[in-house]
């Protein structure tokens, strides 16, 4: 794999302060990296924070505190960001997890998809824009004769393909995909997740692809961070996570994939994880690397263990 990097994250937090005395620290101290032409799969249960992150990543939100850098541009920087924000609007894009409140629904189809297009003046014809309109409804499985209706004529799953279809049809060098299948029926999740590896193959498209489990992010991604409550806690390559996961919370969450075969699923144990497990009292925990491009977040006492646990002592 190129080993380019096309974002670094530098301890980046990302808190919301609810009244006086409540923050939310939705993305809390998280460093890592993701390289150009690679699929980041980021998975954690659901309210660990992996939204705020991807929504943090395209400037949606003003960081807390840390650095975000895309291709060398420190965009964390709010001068650096509105220099290089149309740019960077045409390099990002992002897929939101429920489409169906981020389409218009007084717009047709062609004019959602088309959008982006405009905006950017990329093709200024309206014909060449509707030939691109229907290249990319033909690259998410829509059919052209849905091209003058309106969103609420649609299934989620078609709406949340029009969403995808609007994403790519500018060409971005980076998308954040958040959640983008769970909403789709097994045999169109398969579709989708072949098209992101399509266009990873094709055009070198990098990705954060964010889901809630790690079964379908096992088929798509090639490094795997796992989330939990504003951390990152673990991050490696996909197969070092599934053959070797360190941190009690992985553990768990591979524990629970779903498994086709009920008299396998039947005889597995299911991991129950509990955070008061760990004292971090004193013994404060760190991220650390613990074996080449595998990251966990543990404490002096934990690494210790989880040294053991892999062998490397
Ligand atoms: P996930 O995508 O993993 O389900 P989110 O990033 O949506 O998690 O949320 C992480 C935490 O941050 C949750 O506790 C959520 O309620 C809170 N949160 C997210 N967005 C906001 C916001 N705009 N204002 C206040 N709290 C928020
Ligand atoms: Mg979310």
């Amino acid at each position: 794999m190129n080993k380019e990097k096309i974002l670094e994250i530098k301890n980046l937090s990302q808190h919301f302060k609810l009244d006086k005395n409540t923050v939310v620290k939705a993305v809390d101290d998280i460093t890592f990296e993701i390289y150009k032409g690679e699929i980041f799969g980021l998975v954690g249960e659901s309210g660990s924070g992996k939204s705020t992150l991807g929504r943090s990543i395209i400037k949606l939100y003003e960081p807390t505190s840390g650095e975000i850098i895309y291709k060398g541009n420190r965009i964390s920087d709010k001068k650096i960001y509105k220099k290089e924000k149309k740019y960077l609007n045409k390099s990002m894009q992002i897929i939101f997890q429920d489409s169906t409140s981020s389409l218009n629904p007084r717009m047709t189809v062609a004019d959602i998809i088309a959008e982006p297009l405009k905006i950017q003046g990329i093709y200024n014809s309206k014909e060449e824009r509707l030939n691109k309109v229907y290249e990319m409804l033909n690259l998410v499985g829509l059919d052209k004769s849905y091209i003058n209706r309106y969103p609420t004529e649609f299934s989620g799953g078609q709406r949340q393909r029009i969403g995808i279809a609007r994403a790519l049809c500018i060409n971005p060098e980076f998308i954040v995909a958040d959640e983008p299948i769970a909403s789709l029926d097994v045999s169109i999740q398969a579709q989708i997740v072949n098209l992101f590896k399509k266009l990873q193959r094709k055009r070198e498209l990098t990705c954060l692809f964010i889901a809630h489990d790690l079964s379908m992010v096992r088929h798509i991604s090639d490094r795997i961070g796992v989330m939990y409550n504003g951390k990152l806690v673990e991050l490696a390559e996909a197969n070092e996570l599934y053959n070797n996961p360190i941190h009690p919370y992985t553990k768990s969450l591979l524990s629970s994939i779903p498994i086709p075969d009920p008299r396998y699923a039947r005889r597995r144990n299911k991991i129950k994880y509990d955070n008061s497990m760990h004292d971090y009292s004193e013994d404060k925990p760190k991220w650390v690397e613990i074996s080449s491009g595998h990251y966990v977040y543990a404490s002096e006492k934990e690494l210790c263990i989880y040294d053991q646990e892999l062998n490397i002592i």
